[in-house]
């Protein structure tokens, strides 16, 4: 395989000034889009063939190379694209162990070449993994959470701040991974709800003299929604929602503090567990304003109110004119208050997150800010769930 691909790509990259590139169908697979290319270095002796299937000799003509990567990940992507939407392919691939062989990096150069060819326009970004067994789930686990789910999570921030109706749809095709590469990705990246889960093929042998061992795993995870760093927040709501609520959690410190506060002895006569809310609405002239809620709990049989929900309404009563396309997210933060505290990430309970269902149903871009440290340093930034 090492040797077809190179000898494949040292061929490309040597006849690129002459070769000529057609695209074409692939007659077995029934696919709206080409998904082969074809290089004029030699005329057409046989019907494509996956690039594992030509044989390594001492001249080797390229005739044609088929991608099942991209046929998978591009028809759909064709199906599902909507126009005037950016288009990107993420090409990325398992760690690998030193010597280090860049066969898959030539590969990657001929899926970007084949994939601007078939789809002109779309933007191409490789991620390269750092050293590390591909058959082992601890160093592709460390690679999702630290490098390929980050990278999401921007693409998610940028696409909120360019364009507040754009939606990110994904399409995911693993190729010849090891099933440690294509179980952690698929879970890593399951939050994302791909539209599209291709494996045609699962590499299950151990690396040439590596002998194969049963894996431990000891206190490594896959995170399938990591929390992001508050100043990597570009979105202007949600980090005034963010702003806000430091400064509303600064403001029930100091009444904490104080000795003539009711918190404790009435108004959170329950739980004695405070909660603070901040919602941000976007006005008709494009400004935002954030609105404080906090939990309520006076001791009666229906003597309890949320801080999402107190927010909002807060929110309502400034503006009765608000629609629910106007809220732009909220932000909920678990306080504390003597040894009584909730931990964060605090999530919406379940009245409050029908009721945010409720807005989401008139407003799919409404989203909701939780924050993975008391310190509020960093934050989970999720559309509402049921
Ligand atoms: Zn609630």
């Amino acid at each position: 395989m090492l040797r077809r691909t190179q000898q494949i790509a040292e061929i490309l990259e040597n006849c690129d000034q002459q070769a000529t590139w057609r695209a074409f169908d692939v007659q077995t697979a029934s696919v709206p889009l080409p998904t082969a290319l074809a290089c004029s270095v030699g005329d057409f002796r046989e019907p494509p063939g996956s690039l594992e299937a030509l044989e390594p000799t001492d001249a080797v003509a390229v005739t044609a190379l088929r991608f099942p990567l991209l046929q998978a990940a591009l028809t759909a992507f064709a199906r599902g694209a909507t126009s005037g939407g950016a288009h990107t392919l993420l090409l990325t691939w398992s760690p690998s162990l030193p010597p280090h062989s860049d066969s898959v990096v030539k590969v990657a150069a001929m899926l970007e070449r084949a994939a601007t060819h078939l789809m002109p326009g779309l933007q191409v970004v490789c991620l390269e993994p750092p050293d590390g067994d591909p058959f082992r789930v601890a160093a592709m686990a460390t690679y999702a959470n630290e490098t390929l789910v980050p990278w999401f999570d921007r693409q998610i921030v940028e696409l909120r701040a360019s364009d507040a109706k754009a939606r990110l749809d994904v399409y995911l095709s693993h190729n010849t991974g090891t099933s440690a590469a294509i179980w952690v990705l698929t879970n890593a990246l399951r939050h994302l709800k791909p539209a599209l889960v291709a494996i045609p093929k699962c590499r299950a042998r151990p690396l040439p003299g590596v002998p194969f061992a049963a894996e431990v795993l000891e206190e490594t995870w896959v995170d399938a929604a990591p929390p992001c760093a508050v100043a990597t927040v570009s979105d202007q709501a949600f980090a005034k929602a963010i702003e806000e609520l430091r400064h509303w959690r600064a403001a029930y410190t100091e009444a904490i503090a104080s000795p003539h506060h009711e918190l404790g002895s009435f108004w959170l006569a329950k739980s004695s567990k405070p909660v603070l809310a901040v919602v941000v609405c976007q006005l008709a002239d494009g400004s935002l304003q954030a609105f404080r809620g906090c939990n309520m709990e006076v001791s009666l049989p229906t003597g309890s109110l949320c801080a999402e929900r107190n927010a909002i309404s807060s929110a309502l009563a400034a503006n009765p004119a608000m629609r629910r396309e106007d809220v732009r997210c909220v932000a909920v933060y678990g306080g504390q208050l003597g040894d009584k505290r909730f931990d964060n990430p605090l999530e919406p309970c379940g009245v409050c997150r029908e009721w945010l269902l409720k807005i989401a149903e008139a407003n799919p871009h409404f989203w909701v800010i939780t924050f993975a440290d008391d310190a509020a340093t960093q934050v989970h930034v999720r559309p509402v769930e049921g």
